[in-house]
């Protein structure tokens, strides 16, 4: 098999490279995960919940090398210190939902029946992620199907090879055992040759949407559930009542974090005239005191993009909508460090319009587009123009007025004066190209546990 190699961000070189498992050793892995599962499922919960515990405790012991490792393999600024807060809280939220989730439900106990629900684990889980929050787009998969009594396989990116291997050695060290979670290195076709044969009683595939169909069309006719975790374009509103300090703020934050490769990142954002002057000056002097430069520089506030092929799509977007008349608010030149390549000068555009690709395709990068509206008509009618539905944020005074806007809009999450954020608590989903299916809060669950009924009665 040919090695599959890691292309660091930082600075071009090959940083890792793994080979990947033939389709029969692939095959192996999952007779050992259907092997290991029933004898998984009949531990009691707690000690399930327990170790799960205990390998996230064993992560958070690796927090140095694992930092350093995401700035190598995706280019992440050292100084954000990994994505163990949200790993942390995830898994203590879904440990703590998991029995009164798990338990069956009775629905009728007397002299003459007894009626209730039980969740059964589905047996072995994939999880294929993506690169951009390696470990937490991870989590919200592994951490429930472990807990409920699946065994677990992983297929990480490539960008991002070594996670699977730390998030195995962590939790093998903790004592799950090996087979119940395995760190596996596979290439498309194999991936999908597993799924087409039925390998597994839930796919979690987390990435783009050309991909979410790939993996849909490998699973055709096999009746495997699928989670598909994909691409959005989530758009900030700024309302005329709205806060529009705290607005540039948090919106801004939504769109250059990581480098913008969020999948619920701040990608278009439409401003009430009234507000329109004061957030475009704010959000260009927002973006240009960021700090582009090497992610182990501990000034850096923006690194580069994980592979320049990513960035090339950014550049692209960008010049395409400037020669269609956009007005870029940010001088590239003020961004030294721009090379041409993976690190790339962040961008505000406006008068910007939904003819060009910036304002309806997925950027994954540091660049946002601004329009001016006159109301929540033409907000509402904007923001609903997009093949995704993921994450909106609204920003006004009163929770009424954002629910019913939320109401309207075809989205996953609606959010009021806040952005780029996932509450283990509520179900992270999605509509339209974003993809179905549902991670964390007690739905999560559900995903990776199948319904049983049991209908008894006396005679
Ligand atoms: P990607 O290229 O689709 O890859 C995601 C994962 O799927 C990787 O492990 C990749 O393997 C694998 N993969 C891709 N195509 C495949 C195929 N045809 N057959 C088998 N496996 C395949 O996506 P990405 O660039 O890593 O991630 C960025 C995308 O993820 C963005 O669109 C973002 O919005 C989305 N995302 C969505 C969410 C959400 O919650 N909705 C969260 C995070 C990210 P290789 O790396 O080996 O190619």
């Amino acid at each position: 098999m040919k090695p599959i190699q890691l292309i660091t961000p930082v600075d071009g070189s090959v940083y890792a490279e793994r080979t990947p498992l033939t389709l029969s050793e692939a095959q192996s892995a999952v007779d050992r995960a259907r092997s290991a599962q029933k004898g998984w499922a009949k531990r009691p919960l707690a000690e399930r919940i327990a170790l799960v515990k205990a390998g996230v405790a064993r992560l958070n012991a690796m927090k140095d090398p694992v930092v350093e490792e995401i700035a190598w393999q995706m280019g992440r600024p050292t100084r954000f210190g990994g994505e163990f807060g949200g790993v942390n809280a995830r898994t203590d939220y879904m440990s703590e939902i998991a029995e009164k989730t798990l338990s069956p439900e009775m629905i009728e106990d007397s002299n003459a029946f007894r009626r209730y629900l039980v969740r059964e684990p589905v047996g072995v889980v994939f999880i294929v992620a993506p690169w951009n929050y390696p470990y937490l787009t991870t989590i919200n998969t592994l951490v429930p199907a472990l807990i409920a009594g699946n065994t677990v396989i992983l297929k990480h990116a490539s960008q991002t090879l070594l996670v699977g291997e730390r998030l195995a050695e962590a939790f093998h060290a903790a004592g799950v055992p090996d087979d119940v979670f395995q760190n596996v290195v596979l290439d498309h076709q194999t991936t999908e040759a597993l799924i087409a044969a039925r390998s597994f009683g839930f796919v979690n595939f987390t990435g783009s949407v050309g991909g979410g169909q790939a993996i849909e069309r490998a699973a055709a006719g096999t009746f495997t559930p699928l989670g598909l975790e994909l691409g959005g374009k989530d758009p900030g509103y700024v309302r005329h009542d709205a806060n529009v300090e705290a607005a540039i703020d948090t919106l801004m934050d939504g769109a250059m974090y990581n480098a913008g490769q969020c999948c619920c990142g701040i990608e278009r954002i439409y401003v009430h005239e009234k507000h329109y002057d004061r957030f475009v000056e704010g959000a260009a002097a927002w973006v240009n005191a960021l700090n582009l430069g090497n992610p182990f520089d501990a000034a850096t506030t923006l690194g580069p993009m994980a592979n320049k092929r990513f960035a090339t799509t950014v550049r692209n977007q960008v010049a395409e909508a400037i020669a269609a008349g956009a007005k870029p608010l940010i001088d590239p030149k003020k961004f030294a460090a721009d090379d041409g390549g993976a690190y790339l000068a962040p961008q505000v555009l406006v008068d910007v319009d939904h003819s060009m690709r910036v304002m309806m395709e997925e950027s994954f990068g540091p660049v946002v587009g601004i329009m001016k509206v006159s109301g929540d008509e033409e907000a509402l009618r904007l923001m609903n123009d997009s093949p995704y539905g993921l994450t909106a944020s609204i920003w006004t005074e009163d929770y009424d007025t954002a629910a019913a806007l939320g109401a309207q809009i075809d989205t996953g999450t609606t959010f009021m004066n806040r952005a780029d954020y996932l509450d283990p608590a509520l179900c992270w989903t999605g509509t339209k190209d974003t993809g179905r299916g549902g991670s964390l809060s007690y739905l999560g669950f559900h995903s990776v546990t199948r319904p049983k009924s049991f209908h008894l009665k006396k005679v």
